[in-house]
């Protein structure tokens, strides 16, 4: 799955997007592309069998925390790689917590609820760090492995928070003509913030997208209005 898809699984989380609203240094962008290539090779992450083996998902998920201390430790200060790394290494800490040992060390099947539990949560929350990371560094997953991204909005658009530079490629055309009032689109046009929303004309009722750029003064707001015939 290419980065540009992963976009539409970010569902809301506001993350910029490489290539377009940054760009990130190649040290970090080799550390996240070295990051992700070790994760796709985590079966535990992804195999339906996985909790056959109990004992080889704690051996595993050990090996993706101290993989993850290692890669942190090469990072520069300040790097913005550190949160999301820090966040797989603590959804392992997690897991690991979880297991404290128990099933850890049984062989065999998995019978404990609290493992699949544990799995479950390891996979959500791995997943949405893969897919920020992907987004913001600009790296394909395989699928094996994407399987464990967030699932994209029934509705296939998503929503952003005003004023950060965020994904919008999923987003309608501010020029086209908005379905419902509220609607979201973007960027504008006109002043490049990134989200333009849907309004309604008082006079005609007819829908339209105007820049969604919060009105500082009366003579610094962005008055962009897409698809208006008068
Ligand atoms: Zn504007």
């Amino acid at each position: 799955m290419t980065f540009k898809e992963i976009i539409s699984r970010l569902n809301g989380v506001s993350c910029p997007v490489f290539g377009v609203s940054w760009t990130p240094p190649v040290p970090d962008v080799q550390v996240a592309r070295r990051v992700i290539r070790f994760l796709e090779d985590r079966r535990i992450l992804y195999n339906d069998f996985a909790w056959e083996e109990p004992s080889h998902c704690v051996q595993s998920a050990l090996e993706i925390r101290r993989v993850l201390t290692t890669e942190l430790g090469n990072l520069k200060d300040g790097s913005e790689l550190v949160a999301p790394l820090r966040a797989i290494r603590a959804a392992t800490r997690k897991f690991l917590d979880a297991s404290h040992g128990d099933f850890g060390t049984r062989r065999g099947i998995a019978h404990d609820f609290g493992f699949f539990a544990a799995l479950g949560e390891l996979r959500a929350s791995i997943g949405s760090s893969v897919a920020m990371l992907a987004v913001q560094y600009g790296i394909d997953v395989e699928d094996e492995l994407a399987k464990t991204l967030p699932v994209a909005d029934s509705d296939g658009g998503k929503t952003i928070e005003a004023g950060h530079p965020i994904a919008t490629a999923r987003l309608k055309d501010p020029m086209e003509q908005p379905s419902y009032r509220g609607e979201k689109a973007g960027p504008c046009p006109n002043c490049d913030w990134p989200e333009t929303v849907a309004r309604q004309s008082r006079t005609t009722k007819e829908l339209y997208f105007g820049c969604a750029r919060p009105k500082r003064g009366p003579a610094e707001g962005c008055n962009f209005k897409g698809r208006r015939s008068h």
